[in-house]
């Protein structure tokens, strides 16, 4: 067992799920942040286990030719982004490997390399900021919270976000700290407003502000709208009521102040109308190109029905309609099944259907039914598949399988089960979302092999 406390001299050979560096040190795996594969370090353990360590790089050694300096000033101490101390070309390479590694080691492959799709940019990408707000000496601020903390770190701007977005931000704390509205305080269960969400549509230029409050009234909102019309594109001011303790951002109950309640964007060539509670990608251009790889690997022909579990405010399902027979969405929010069916009726599409609820009772009960898709297309979250939906997957035996995935070692997990159901392998590729930051989206091809 390494000693907490002592000085270990160590080469990092790995990267863990989030990101932080790996080495080995007499037989112990050390996880170290902020480190890169092929560096030489002296690190210090902070903790130490059986199996494993925790520590924090004291001097480098041997600096990776891949390393940078921070473009991001608080970087260091924000939990949102994992990757500013390396270059792009770095994270791209360590994520693909990431999702091989999986494949390969939970999912039984034995893949050499995995192509990815690699973002145009790691500025200004995302569409979505939730901003968590907090108070110091009687002022009011928002941020991100620094990793594994709920401490709110403030960052005037954010890299990865439009300038907009930062804009509405500080627009909504010039009026909370005008008003004197009392910010929420999560030990204490008081207080009003917690979170800041901003989501703002890439091509339409839409923005939608969302203020999640311990509370069903926010005080002197009119004064805040007029301000929010300062920002070109802000649209729609809603709250959301979330009265409850623990981490959940969103409460179950929406009123709209301003505007329509939901923005629009074009995703596809298609629009989507886009409430506070429903799912988007928060990058539109590498959305489009994943979505794109989904429609490429499902090869719908015009007979074909397709159906779409996890299926959000439609985008995939709509995407693939204008190819297919028929397409069918299933989705667990009532609000992104309200917006699939606007999406579906503001595009024309009428050869679209959605369904709310769980996806595998709902996959389960269409295969009651008789439904037999020819392609089914899967894009869970992080949990993945649970047994329901692998046993309809089993049952309604479709030629082809596209999973979406944004965690590769459920995917990896999901494919082994598959793989028992006489699916095979045939495509994987891995998309950067998510530059800057340690979640890695992938995509495979499975089809059916045979008849058990
Ligand atoms: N394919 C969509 C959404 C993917 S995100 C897109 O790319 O835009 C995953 C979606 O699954 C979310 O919309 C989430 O609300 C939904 N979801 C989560 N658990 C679910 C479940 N058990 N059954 C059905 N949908 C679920």
């Amino acid at each position: 067992m390494l000693i907490k406390n002592q000085i270990y001299e160590a080469q990092i050979t790995d990267y863990t799920a989030e990101g932080q560096g790996v080495a080995h040190i007499e037989g112990c795996a050390v996880f170290i942040p902020n480190a890169i594969a092929g560096e030489r370090v002296r690190v210090r353990i902070e903790k130490a286990q059986k199996t494993w360590a925790a520590g924090k790089i004291v001097e480098l050694l041997e600096k990776s030719p891949h390393r940078r300096n921070r473009e991001c000033p608080v970087a260091k101490l924000c939990g949102g982004c994992d990757f500013w101390h390396m270059d792009y070309e770095e994270e791209t390479r360590l994520k693909a490997q990431r999702v091989k590694d999986c494949l390969n080691r939970l999912g039984g492959e034995n893949l050499e390399e995995i192509p990815i799709l690699v973002a145009p940019t790691y500025l200004g990408y995302r569409n979505k900021a939730q901003y968590p707000v907090a108070q110091k000496k009687g002022r009011a601020y928002a941020g991100f919270f620094r990793a594994g903390t709920h401490t709110v770190v403030e960052n005037p701007r954010c890299r990865i976000l439009p300038e907009q977005t930062d804009a509405v931000k500080d627009i909504v704390i010039d009026y909370v700290n005008q008003f004197r509205i009392p910010v929420y305080d999560e030990v204490a269960h008081t207080g009003l407003l917690r979170h800041i969400y901003v989501r703002r549509g890439v091509v339409s230029g839409q923005i939608l502000v969302c203020l999640v409050i311990n509370g069903q009234k926010l005080p002197r909102w009119e004064e805040l709208v007029k301000s929010l019309k300062q920002v070109p594109g802000f649209t729609t001011l809603v709250l959301s009521e979330n009265t409850r303790k623990g981490n959940a951002i969103l409460g179950d109950t929406f009123h709209t102040l301003y505007g329509p309640g939901y923005i629009e964007d074009t995703l596809c060539g298609l629009t989507f109308r886009l409430s506070p509670r429903s799912f988007y990608q928060v990058n539109h251009h590498q959305a489009q190109r994943l979505y794109q790889a989904a429609i490429d690997l499902a090869e719908i022909s015009k007979s074909d029905t397709v159906l779409d579990l996890y299926c959000g405010v439609g985008t995939i399902t709509l995407a693939m309609a204008a190819a297919a027979g028929q397409v069918i969405g299933v989705e667990v929010i009532p609000q992104a099944v309200e917006d699939a069916k606007a999406n579906a009726e503001r595009n024309g599409i009428e050869n679209a259907q959605f369904f709310c609820g769980d996806a595998g009772q709902a996959a389960l009960k269409l295969e009651q039914d008789g439904v037999r898709p020819d392609v089914v297309v899967v894009d869970p979250p992080r949990k993945g598949l649970n047994a329901d939906t692998i046993e309809a997957l089993s049952r309604m035996a479709p030629k082809r399988i596209v999973y979406v995935s944004c965690d590769p070692a459920t995917l990896a997990r999901d494919v082994a089960l598959l793989k028992e159901r006489g699916y095979t392998l045939q495509t994987a590729l891995a998309t950067d979302l998510f530059p800057r930051c340690a979640h890695v989206e992938s995509i495979v091809l499975l089809c059916k092999t045979s008849q058990e």
